[in-house]
């Protein structure tokens, strides 16, 4: 079974995904997380953030990995712990632009179904029920307020020790949604068969149930 969660920037997918996937007994894929990986890759080569021919050449010989841990989910490339790495300012801010060249794209694509191959799965992102997996049996679009998103970013990164001001985080969360809804390839949009579940004023729980019910019914 496959369950495909797409919304925009800090809209809960990540954290709901991983107790839908937790509470169905099924595997979890973060494919912001990926997008973020190959964001990592290009600072650490020094390759500029929009040179697709030198990302693609490390990113086809790279490993993306993930590891289920009790606090959540480990990001490896290359066998080197990045699951704090991906989540900076600086690589939150550029991985929009990487994420927007079509080779990247197609790239992590493949990986992320032969991913799905193999399991029952969850998986987060923008393009899921669109084009990763446009049969999943579940899709859901996750949305929440702009402000309402920006103070979930701020507590997540205040337990961090990412000191970035309020009106900055929605003003970078609107540019994030922006970019990722207006680029030429698999912009973020909604299936036309996904279900809209709007988490403003829902708990994490109450999303979770919800989902939970769809693929019981789904099953
Ligand atoms: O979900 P998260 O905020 O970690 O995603 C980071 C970025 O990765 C998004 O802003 C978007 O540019 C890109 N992304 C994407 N397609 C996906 C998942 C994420 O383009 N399926």
């Amino acid at each position: 079974m496959q369950i495909a969660i797409d919304g925009p920037s800090s809209a809960g997918k990540s954290t709901v995904a991983k107790k839908v996937a937790q509470s169905l007994g099924f595997v979890y894929c973060d494919t912001g997380a990926m997008y973020r990986a190959a964001t990592v890759l290009a600072r650490e080569y020094g390759i500029d953030y929009g040179d697709e021919t030198q990302i693609l050449a490390e990113l086809s010989q790279s490993e993306i990995s993930f590891k289920p841990v009790a606090s959540g989910q480990l990001v490896f490339l290359n066998g080197e712990d990045v699951t704090l790495a991906i989540r900076t300012p600086e690589i939150t801010n550029n991985v929009s632009q990487v994420s927007a060249l079509p080779k990247i794209r197609e790239e992590l694509v493949r990986q992320q179904r032969k991913i799905a191959g193999d399991h029952d799965i969850v998986m987060d992102g923008r393009d899921i029920g669109t084009t990763v997996l446009p049969d999943a049996e579940v899709k859901v679009f996750l949305v929440a307020s702009a402000s309402e998103r920006a103070r979930r970013r701020y507590e997540e990164n205040i337990q961090k020790g990412i000191m970035t001001p309020l009106a900055k985080l929605q003003e970078e969360i609107e540019t994030r949604d922006y970019k990722d809804s207006h680029r030429q390839i698999s912009p973020l949009t909604k299936a036309v068969d996904a279900i809209e579940i709007d988490s403003t004023n829902l708990s994490i729980r109450e999303v979770v149930e919800r989902i939970v019910e769809l693929a019981n019914i789904a099953k």
